[in-house]
Protein backbone atom coordinates (compact mmCIF):
# COMPACT_ATOMS: atom_id res chain seq x y z
CA UNK A 1 0.00 0.00 0.00
CA UNK A 2 1.71 3.24 -1.12
CA UNK A 3 2.50 5.32 2.36
CA UNK A 4 -0.06 8.60 3.21
CA UNK A 5 1.92 11.57 1.50
CA UNK A 6 3.74 9.96 -1.40
CA UNK A 7 0.25 8.56 -2.32
CA UNK A 8 -0.70 10.33 -5.37
CA UNK A 9 -4.23 11.77 -5.86
CA UNK A 10 -6.28 10.99 -8.85
CA UNK A 11 -6.22 14.52 -10.04
CA UNK A 12 -2.70 14.76 -9.23
CA UNK A 13 -2.57 11.72 -11.90
CA UNK A 14 -4.99 12.91 -14.15
CA UNK A 15 -3.17 16.25 -14.29
CA UNK A 16 0.50 14.25 -14.99
CA UNK A 17 -1.56 12.08 -17.95
CA UNK A 18 -3.05 15.61 -19.26
CA UNK A 19 0.24 17.33 -19.18
CA UNK A 20 1.66 14.15 -21.25
CA UNK A 21 -0.71 14.66 -23.41
CA UNK A 22 -0.55 18.59 -24.14
CA UNK A 23 3.58 18.09 -24.49
CA UNK A 24 2.86 16.12 -27.24
CA UNK A 25 3.16 12.62 -25.52
CA UNK A 26 0.22 10.60 -26.58
CA UNK A 27 -0.95 7.27 -27.29
CA UNK A 28 0.36 5.07 -30.34
CA UNK A 29 -3.31 5.42 -31.75
CA UNK A 30 -2.84 9.16 -31.63
CA UNK A 31 0.83 9.61 -32.43
CA UNK A 32 -0.40 8.03 -35.86
CA UNK A 33 -3.25 10.02 -36.73
CA UNK A 34 -1.62 12.22 -39.53
CA UNK A 35 -4.24 14.69 -40.93
CA UNK A 36 -4.32 12.28 -44.08
CA UNK A 37 -5.08 9.58 -41.65
CA UNK A 38 -9.11 8.65 -42.03
CA UNK A 39 -11.54 10.64 -40.12
CA UNK A 40 -12.15 8.78 -37.77
CA UNK A 41 -8.74 7.45 -36.84
CA UNK A 42 -8.50 11.10 -36.26
CA UNK A 43 -11.35 11.85 -34.13
CA UNK A 44 -10.70 9.18 -32.19
CA UNK A 45 -7.12 10.91 -31.22
CA UNK A 46 -9.01 13.63 -30.56
CA UNK A 47 -10.41 12.06 -27.34
CA UNK A 48 -8.10 11.35 -24.64
CA UNK A 49 -10.31 9.61 -22.53
CA UNK A 50 -11.59 6.42 -25.10
CA UNK A 51 -7.65 5.33 -24.78
CA UNK A 52 -8.21 3.34 -21.87
CA UNK A 53 -9.12 -0.40 -20.72
CA UNK A 54 -11.95 -0.65 -18.51
CA UNK A 55 -12.50 -4.30 -17.14
CA UNK A 56 -9.53 -5.65 -19.02
CA UNK A 57 -10.58 -4.83 -22.31
CA UNK A 58 -10.19 -1.45 -24.53
CA UNK A 59 -13.12 0.89 -23.77
CA UNK A 60 -16.26 0.89 -26.11
CA UNK A 61 -17.57 3.74 -24.91
CA UNK A 62 -21.87 3.54 -26.27
CA UNK A 63 -23.28 6.47 -23.66
CA UNK A 64 -22.95 9.36 -25.91
CA UNK A 65 -26.67 10.40 -25.25
CA UNK A 66 -25.75 10.69 -21.68
CA UNK A 67 -22.50 12.83 -21.95
CA UNK A 68 -20.46 13.02 -24.41
CA UNK A 69 -16.47 12.75 -24.16
CA UNK A 70 -14.54 15.72 -24.66
CA UNK A 71 -11.73 16.46 -26.81
CA UNK A 72 -8.07 17.70 -26.41
CA UNK A 73 -9.10 20.48 -27.76
CA UNK A 74 -11.67 21.44 -25.02
CA UNK A 75 -9.82 20.04 -22.27
CA UNK A 76 -6.74 22.63 -23.12
CA UNK A 77 -9.08 25.37 -23.84
CA UNK A 78 -10.18 24.87 -19.97
CA UNK A 79 -6.70 24.46 -18.44
CA UNK A 80 -5.64 27.45 -20.85
CA UNK A 81 -8.80 29.35 -19.02
CA UNK A 82 -7.48 28.51 -15.61
CA UNK A 83 -3.69 29.37 -16.37
CA UNK A 84 -3.79 32.63 -17.50
CA UNK A 85 -7.22 34.54 -17.50
CA UNK A 86 -8.95 33.60 -14.58
CA UNK A 87 -10.88 36.60 -12.77
CA UNK A 88 -14.15 37.82 -11.95
CA UNK A 89 -14.77 39.09 -15.25
CA UNK A 90 -15.18 42.89 -15.80
CA UNK A 91 -15.14 44.81 -19.01
CA UNK A 92 -13.44 47.83 -17.58
CA UNK A 93 -11.22 46.57 -14.51
CA UNK A 94 -7.53 45.01 -14.19
CA UNK A 95 -6.06 42.24 -17.42
CA UNK A 96 -7.02 39.65 -15.93
CA UNK A 97 -10.72 40.61 -15.33
CA UNK A 98 -11.10 42.31 -19.14
CA UNK A 99 -9.65 38.69 -20.34
CA UNK A 100 -12.03 36.87 -18.65
CA UNK A 101 -14.42 38.94 -19.44
CA UNK A 102 -13.48 38.62 -23.18
CA UNK A 103 -13.52 35.25 -23.14
CA UNK A 104 -16.98 34.94 -21.63
CA UNK A 105 -18.75 37.51 -24.40
CA UNK A 106 -16.71 35.80 -27.15
CA UNK A 107 -18.24 32.14 -26.09
CA UNK A 108 -21.15 34.17 -26.30
CA UNK A 109 -21.05 35.18 -30.15
CA UNK A 110 -19.70 31.52 -31.13
CA UNK A 111 -22.92 29.63 -29.30
CA UNK A 112 -25.23 32.42 -30.66
CA UNK A 113 -23.41 31.71 -34.28
CA UNK A 114 -23.79 28.25 -33.95
CA UNK A 115 -27.61 28.76 -34.10
CA UNK A 116 -27.63 31.96 -35.81
CA UNK A 117 -28.97 33.69 -33.25
CA UNK A 118 -28.28 36.94 -31.74
CA UNK A 119 -25.43 37.27 -29.23
CA UNK A 120 -28.38 39.24 -26.44
CA UNK A 121 -30.38 36.51 -26.89
CA UNK A 122 -28.34 33.62 -25.08
CA UNK A 123 -28.93 32.91 -21.55
CA UNK A 124 -25.93 30.43 -19.78
CA UNK A 125 -27.85 28.28 -18.04
CA UNK A 126 -26.21 24.95 -16.25
CA UNK A 127 -27.92 22.70 -18.77
CA UNK A 128 -31.33 21.87 -20.84
CA UNK A 129 -32.85 21.49 -17.29
CA UNK A 130 -31.70 24.19 -16.25
CA UNK A 131 -33.21 26.30 -18.76
CA UNK A 132 -36.78 24.70 -19.21
CA UNK A 133 -36.91 25.22 -15.73
CA UNK A 134 -36.07 28.71 -16.06
CA UNK A 135 -38.87 29.23 -19.19
CA UNK A 136 -41.24 27.93 -16.70
CA UNK A 137 -40.79 29.84 -14.15
CA UNK A 138 -40.05 33.40 -15.25
CA UNK A 139 -42.27 32.60 -18.95
CA UNK A 140 -44.94 30.41 -18.05
CA UNK A 141 -45.76 30.98 -14.34
CA UNK A 142 -47.12 34.40 -14.53
CA UNK A 143 -48.73 33.83 -17.56
CA UNK A 144 -50.69 30.97 -17.27
CA UNK A 145 -54.03 30.95 -16.11
CA UNK A 146 -56.76 27.68 -15.10
CA UNK A 147 -58.07 26.75 -18.28
CA UNK A 148 -54.84 26.90 -20.60
CA UNK A 149 -52.70 24.24 -21.90
CA UNK A 150 -49.61 23.02 -22.53
CA UNK A 151 -49.02 20.65 -24.76
CA UNK A 152 -46.09 17.99 -24.71
CA UNK A 153 -45.45 14.88 -25.92
CA UNK A 154 -45.37 11.47 -24.44
CA UNK A 155 -41.68 11.07 -25.37
CA UNK A 156 -40.35 13.47 -23.00
CA UNK A 157 -37.30 13.09 -21.36
CA UNK A 158 -38.68 14.07 -17.54
CA UNK A 159 -36.57 17.31 -17.72
CA UNK A 160 -38.96 18.42 -20.05
CA UNK A 161 -42.35 17.05 -18.25
CA UNK A 162 -41.85 17.57 -14.75
CA UNK A 163 -40.97 21.55 -14.80
CA UNK A 164 -44.44 21.59 -16.87
CA UNK A 165 -46.52 19.13 -14.27
CA UNK A 166 -45.13 21.29 -11.52
CA UNK A 167 -46.72 24.81 -13.20
CA UNK A 168 -49.34 23.77 -14.62
CA UNK A 169 -50.10 22.89 -10.44
CA UNK A 170 -48.88 26.25 -9.55
CA UNK A 171 -51.25 28.31 -11.97
CA UNK A 172 -54.85 25.49 -12.67
CA UNK A 173 -53.33 25.23 -16.61
CA UNK A 174 -53.55 21.87 -17.99
CA UNK A 175 -51.05 19.43 -19.39
CA UNK A 176 -52.01 17.37 -22.30
CA UNK A 177 -49.50 15.07 -23.91
CA UNK A 178 -49.42 13.93 -27.89
CA UNK A 179 -49.31 10.73 -28.75
CA UNK A 180 -46.37 9.75 -30.73
CA UNK A 181 -46.33 6.33 -33.36
CA UNK A 182 -45.48 2.51 -32.37
CA UNK A 183 -41.81 3.61 -33.45
CA UNK A 184 -41.51 6.89 -31.42
CA UNK A 185 -42.24 9.36 -34.12
CA UNK A 186 -44.61 12.74 -32.62
CA UNK A 187 -47.46 12.21 -34.80
CA UNK A 188 -48.50 15.64 -36.48
CA UNK A 189 -52.11 14.59 -36.78
CA UNK A 190 -52.50 14.51 -32.59
CA UNK A 191 -50.88 17.76 -32.76
CA UNK A 192 -53.54 19.37 -34.81
CA UNK A 193 -56.14 17.39 -33.13
CA UNK A 194 -54.92 18.69 -29.81
CA UNK A 195 -53.98 22.30 -30.42
CA UNK A 196 -56.69 24.98 -29.79
CA UNK A 197 -57.05 28.06 -28.80
CA UNK A 198 -56.12 26.99 -25.11
CA UNK A 199 -53.13 26.31 -25.70
CA UNK A 200 -50.03 28.45 -25.00
CA UNK A 201 -46.96 26.16 -25.43
CA UNK A 202 -46.02 23.63 -27.36
CA UNK A 203 -42.79 21.65 -25.54
CA UNK A 204 -41.14 19.16 -27.53
CA UNK A 205 -37.80 17.47 -27.85
CA UNK A 206 -36.54 18.00 -31.13
CA UNK A 207 -34.34 14.30 -31.09
CA UNK A 208 -35.87 11.78 -28.43
CA UNK A 209 -32.84 10.24 -26.01
CA UNK A 210 -35.04 6.98 -26.46
CA UNK A 211 -35.87 6.68 -29.79
CA UNK A 212 -33.32 8.79 -31.76
CA UNK A 213 -35.93 9.77 -34.57
CA UNK A 214 -35.65 13.94 -35.44
CA UNK A 215 -38.66 14.80 -35.26
CA UNK A 216 -39.96 17.40 -38.17
CA UNK A 217 -39.31 20.71 -35.63
CA UNK A 218 -39.28 23.77 -38.62
CA UNK A 219 -43.20 21.97 -39.40
CA UNK A 220 -44.14 21.13 -35.58
CA UNK A 221 -43.32 25.16 -34.73
CA UNK A 222 -44.78 25.84 -38.24
CA UNK A 223 -48.36 23.84 -37.21
CA UNK A 224 -47.96 25.44 -33.27
CA UNK A 225 -47.52 29.17 -34.58
CA UNK A 226 -50.39 29.11 -36.90
CA UNK A 227 -52.40 28.20 -34.26
CA UNK A 228 -51.37 31.38 -32.10
CA UNK A 229 -49.11 29.62 -29.42
CA UNK A 230 -45.07 29.36 -28.64
CA UNK A 231 -43.33 26.72 -28.98
CA UNK A 232 -40.11 25.21 -26.97
CA UNK A 233 -37.60 22.92 -28.57
CA UNK A 234 -35.74 20.64 -26.37
CA UNK A 235 -32.59 20.13 -28.30
CA UNK A 236 -30.94 18.39 -25.55
CA UNK A 237 -30.02 15.18 -28.14
CA UNK A 238 -30.60 17.16 -31.27
CA UNK A 239 -27.77 20.08 -30.91
CA UNK A 240 -24.59 17.48 -30.92
CA UNK A 241 -25.52 16.31 -34.58
CA UNK A 242 -28.33 18.35 -36.19
CA UNK A 243 -27.47 21.68 -37.89
CA UNK A 244 -29.83 24.16 -36.03
CA UNK A 245 -31.16 27.47 -36.74
CA UNK A 246 -33.61 29.04 -34.52
CA UNK A 247 -34.79 31.35 -37.22
CA UNK A 248 -35.58 29.10 -39.68
CA UNK A 249 -36.77 26.21 -37.11
CA UNK A 250 -39.05 29.24 -36.16
CA UNK A 251 -39.49 28.56 -32.18
CA UNK A 252 -39.62 31.15 -29.33
CA UNK A 253 -37.15 29.11 -27.34
CA UNK A 254 -34.35 26.40 -27.70
CA UNK A 255 -32.60 24.79 -24.84
CA UNK A 256 -29.61 22.64 -25.07
CA UNK A 257 -26.79 21.28 -22.78
CA UNK A 258 -22.66 21.71 -23.38
CA UNK A 259 -22.01 18.61 -21.68
CA UNK A 260 -23.90 15.93 -24.86
CA UNK A 261 -21.81 18.21 -27.55
CA UNK A 262 -17.94 17.84 -26.47
CA UNK A 263 -18.50 20.55 -23.89
CA UNK A 264 -18.06 20.82 -19.85
CA UNK A 265 -20.81 19.81 -17.70
CA UNK A 266 -22.80 22.21 -15.91
CA UNK A 267 -23.08 24.99 -19.04
CA UNK A 268 -25.80 24.67 -21.50
CA UNK A 269 -27.65 27.50 -23.58
CA UNK A 270 -31.37 28.80 -23.20
CA UNK A 271 -32.05 31.04 -26.50
CA UNK A 272 -35.36 32.62 -26.57
CA UNK A 273 -37.08 35.34 -28.37
CA UNK A 274 -35.62 38.63 -27.76
CA UNK A 275 -38.64 40.22 -27.24
CA UNK A 276 -39.98 37.15 -24.95
CA UNK A 277 -36.80 37.81 -22.90
CA UNK A 278 -37.40 41.51 -22.58
CA UNK A 279 -40.76 41.17 -21.27
CA UNK A 280 -39.58 38.19 -18.53
CA UNK A 281 -38.93 38.55 -15.03
CA UNK A 282 -35.60 37.18 -14.08
CA UNK A 283 -35.41 34.46 -12.36
CA UNK A 284 -32.57 35.23 -10.12
CA UNK A 285 -31.59 38.04 -8.80
CA UNK A 286 -28.24 39.76 -7.44
CA UNK A 287 -25.28 41.00 -8.75
CA UNK A 288 -24.41 41.46 -12.41
CA UNK A 289 -28.19 41.27 -13.84
CA UNK A 290 -29.04 44.81 -12.62
CA UNK A 291 -27.55 48.78 -12.42
CA UNK A 292 -28.27 51.46 -10.14
CA UNK A 293 -29.11 48.95 -7.07
CA UNK A 294 -30.58 51.11 -4.09
CA UNK A 295 -32.43 49.78 -1.39
CA UNK A 296 -35.78 50.71 -2.96
CA UNK A 297 -34.66 50.66 -6.39
CA UNK A 298 -32.75 48.81 -9.63
CA UNK A 299 -32.77 48.73 -13.30
CA UNK A 300 -32.80 45.44 -14.85
CA UNK A 301 -30.27 44.28 -17.65
CA UNK A 302 -31.94 43.81 -20.92
CA UNK A 303 -32.43 40.48 -23.06
CA UNK A 304 -30.31 37.70 -21.71
CA UNK A 305 -28.04 39.53 -19.59
CA UNK A 306 -31.36 40.04 -16.91
CA UNK A 307 -30.78 36.07 -16.57
CA UNK A 308 -26.97 36.63 -15.64
CA UNK A 309 -27.43 36.69 -12.03
CA UNK A 310 -23.81 36.44 -9.37
CA UNK A 311 -20.45 35.44 -10.52
CA UNK A 312 -20.80 33.63 -14.16
CA UNK A 313 -19.47 30.08 -14.81
CA UNK A 314 -16.70 31.11 -16.80
CA UNK A 315 -14.98 28.37 -17.93
CA UNK A 316 -18.18 26.36 -18.70
CA UNK A 317 -18.90 28.72 -21.72
CA UNK A 318 -15.08 28.93 -22.61
CA UNK A 319 -15.01 24.87 -22.87
CA UNK A 320 -18.32 25.17 -24.55
CA UNK A 321 -17.20 27.45 -27.35
CA UNK A 322 -14.11 25.39 -27.93
CA UNK A 323 -16.07 21.89 -28.16
CA UNK A 324 -18.26 23.89 -31.33
CA UNK A 325 -14.90 25.40 -32.34
CA UNK A 326 -13.94 21.49 -32.56
CA UNK A 327 -16.67 20.58 -34.27
CA UNK A 328 -16.77 23.53 -36.88
CA UNK A 329 -13.06 22.49 -37.65
CA UNK A 330 -14.27 19.28 -38.27
CA UNK A 331 -16.36 18.08 -41.99
CA UNK A 332 -19.41 18.22 -40.58
CA UNK A 333 -20.91 16.79 -43.71
CA UNK A 334 -18.07 13.75 -42.75
CA UNK A 335 -19.57 13.62 -39.28
CA UNK A 336 -22.83 13.04 -40.79
CA UNK A 337 -22.51 10.29 -43.15
CA UNK A 338 -20.37 8.63 -40.44
CA UNK A 339 -23.78 8.85 -37.67
CA UNK A 340 -25.60 7.42 -41.27
CA UNK A 341 -23.07 4.25 -41.23
CA UNK A 342 -23.45 4.12 -37.52
CA UNK A 343 -27.05 3.90 -37.17
CA UNK A 344 -27.10 1.15 -40.68
CA UNK A 345 -24.72 -0.89 -39.07
CA UNK A 346 -25.77 -0.70 -35.64
CA UNK A 347 -29.13 -1.76 -36.83
CA UNK A 348 -27.67 -4.46 -38.48
CA UNK A 349 -25.65 -6.14 -35.73
CA UNK A 350 -28.39 -5.65 -33.32
CA UNK A 351 -30.71 -7.64 -35.41
CA UNK A 352 -28.66 -10.40 -35.35
CA UNK A 353 -28.74 -10.87 -31.91
CA UNK A 354 -31.73 -13.34 -31.04
CA UNK A 355 -34.31 -12.04 -28.37
CA UNK A 356 -33.66 -8.22 -29.12
CA UNK A 357 -36.11 -5.84 -29.22
CA UNK A 358 -35.20 -2.63 -30.22
CA UNK A 359 -37.38 0.47 -29.60
CA UNK A 360 -37.65 3.17 -31.74
CA UNK A 361 -37.37 3.08 -36.00
CA UNK A 362 -35.79 0.49 -37.33
CA UNK A 363 -35.27 2.52 -40.68
CA UNK A 364 -32.03 4.57 -41.22
CA UNK A 365 -33.66 7.90 -41.96
CA UNK A 366 -34.35 10.82 -40.09
CA UNK A 367 -32.90 9.58 -37.06
CA UNK A 368 -29.25 9.01 -35.41
CA UNK A 369 -26.79 6.20 -34.00
CA UNK A 370 -29.35 5.73 -30.41
CA UNK A 371 -30.36 2.40 -29.98
CA UNK A 372 -32.26 1.43 -27.52
CA UNK A 373 -33.71 -2.45 -27.05
CA UNK A 374 -34.39 -4.64 -24.39
CA UNK A 375 -33.37 -8.65 -24.42
CA UNK A 376 -35.38 -11.26 -23.46
CA UNK A 377 -34.88 -13.10 -20.26
CA UNK A 378 -32.53 -10.53 -19.00
CA UNK A 379 -33.52 -7.31 -17.10
CA UNK A 380 -31.50 -4.15 -18.73
CA UNK A 381 -29.29 -3.70 -15.39
CA UNK A 382 -28.63 -7.17 -15.79
CA UNK A 383 -27.42 -6.51 -19.95
CA UNK A 384 -25.51 -3.36 -18.21
CA UNK A 385 -23.96 -5.32 -15.46
CA UNK A 386 -22.47 -7.59 -18.74
CA UNK A 387 -21.70 -5.39 -20.99
CA UNK A 388 -19.42 -3.38 -18.27
CA UNK A 389 -17.44 -6.65 -17.20
CA UNK A 390 -16.56 -6.90 -21.55
CA UNK A 391 -15.30 -2.49 -21.14
CA UNK A 392 -18.30 -1.13 -23.24
CA UNK A 393 -20.06 1.20 -21.41
CA UNK A 394 -23.87 1.70 -22.45
CA UNK A 395 -26.91 2.85 -20.04
CA UNK A 396 -29.78 0.94 -18.51
CA UNK A 397 -33.09 1.95 -16.47
CA UNK A 398 -35.66 4.07 -17.48
CA UNK A 399 -34.04 6.81 -19.40
CA UNK A 400 -35.74 9.37 -17.32
CA UNK A 401 -38.60 8.60 -20.64
CA UNK A 402 -40.90 6.20 -18.99
CA UNK A 403 -44.04 7.17 -20.44
CA UNK A 404 -42.26 6.49 -23.20
CA UNK A 405 -40.99 3.14 -22.48
CA UNK A 406 -44.69 2.62 -21.36
CA UNK A 407 -45.70 3.37 -24.36
CA UNK A 408 -43.43 0.49 -26.31
CA UNK A 409 -44.67 -1.37 -23.38
CA UNK A 410 -41.66 -2.08 -20.85
CA UNK A 411 -40.52 -0.24 -17.91
CA UNK A 412 -37.11 -0.22 -18.57
CA UNK A 413 -34.37 -0.56 -21.32
CA UNK A 414 -31.31 -0.13 -22.02
CA UNK A 415 -29.52 2.24 -24.70
CA UNK A 416 -26.03 2.11 -26.81
CA UNK A 417 -25.37 5.23 -28.10
CA UNK A 418 -22.99 6.91 -30.67
CA UNK A 419 -21.16 10.02 -31.10
CA UNK A 420 -18.52 10.62 -34.09
CA UNK A 421 -15.76 9.20 -32.21
CA UNK A 422 -17.56 5.86 -32.14
CA UNK A 423 -16.34 2.76 -34.19
CA UNK A 424 -18.34 0.29 -35.85
CA UNK A 425 -15.89 -1.88 -34.01
CA UNK A 426 -17.86 -0.79 -30.63
CA UNK A 427 -20.87 -2.19 -31.74
CA UNK A 428 -19.26 -5.48 -33.32
CA UNK A 429 -18.42 -5.68 -29.48
CA UNK A 430 -21.68 -4.95 -28.11
CA UNK A 431 -23.27 -7.29 -30.52
CA UNK A 432 -21.28 -10.14 -29.67
CA UNK A 433 -21.27 -9.08 -25.73
CA UNK A 434 -24.68 -9.35 -25.88
CA UNK A 435 -24.87 -12.80 -28.23
CA UNK A 436 -23.53 -14.12 -25.01
CA UNK A 437 -26.25 -13.43 -23.19
CA UNK A 438 -28.97 -15.25 -25.56
CA UNK A 439 -29.92 -19.21 -24.70
CA UNK A 440 -28.23 -20.49 -27.99
CA UNK A 441 -24.92 -18.82 -27.54
CA UNK A 442 -22.21 -21.58 -27.72
CA UNK A 443 -24.70 -24.02 -29.27
CA UNK A 444 -23.31 -23.73 -32.85
CA UNK A 445 -19.75 -25.17 -31.81
CA UNK A 446 -20.84 -28.27 -29.71
N1 LIG B 1 -33.87 16.48 -22.65
C1 LIG B 1 -33.39 15.41 -23.26
C2 LIG B 1 -34.02 14.93 -24.55
C3 LIG B 1 -32.28 14.73 -22.73
O1 LIG B 1 -31.80 13.65 -23.35
C4 LIG B 1 -31.71 15.22 -21.53
C5 LIG B 1 -30.58 14.51 -20.90
O2 LIG B 1 -30.38 13.33 -21.11
C6 LIG B 1 -32.25 16.35 -20.94
C7 LIG B 1 -33.34 16.96 -21.52
C8 LIG B 1 -31.66 16.93 -19.69
O3 LIG B 1 -30.37 17.41 -19.93
P1 LIG B 1 -29.43 17.88 -18.75
O4 LIG B 1 -29.40 16.75 -17.77
O5 LIG B 1 -28.10 18.10 -19.39
O6 LIG B 1 -30.02 19.10 -18.17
Amino acid sequence: MPLRGTEMTRRELGQLALGAWFSGSVSAEAASASSNAPDIVRWRADFPALDQTVNGHPLAYLDSAATTQRPAAVLAALLDYYRHDNANPGATLHALARRAYEQYEGARRTLAAFINADPDEVVWVRGTTEGINLVASAWARPRLRPGDELLLSVAEHASNLLPWRLVAEQTGATVRYLDVDDEGRVRLDDLDRKLSERTRLVSFSHVSNVAGYINPAAEICARARRAGTHVLIDAAQSAPHVPLDVRSLGCDFLVFSGHKMLGPMGVGVLWGRRELLEDMSPYQAGSNMAHEVGLTSQEFEHAARKFGAGTPNVSGPVGLAAAVQYLGNQNRSAIERHEAELTQYGLERLADVPGLRLLGPSSVTQRLPVFSFVLAEHSPAEVLQHLDTRGIAIRSGDLSALPLLKRFGVSAASRASCYLYTHTADLDRLAAALRELTPSHGKESR
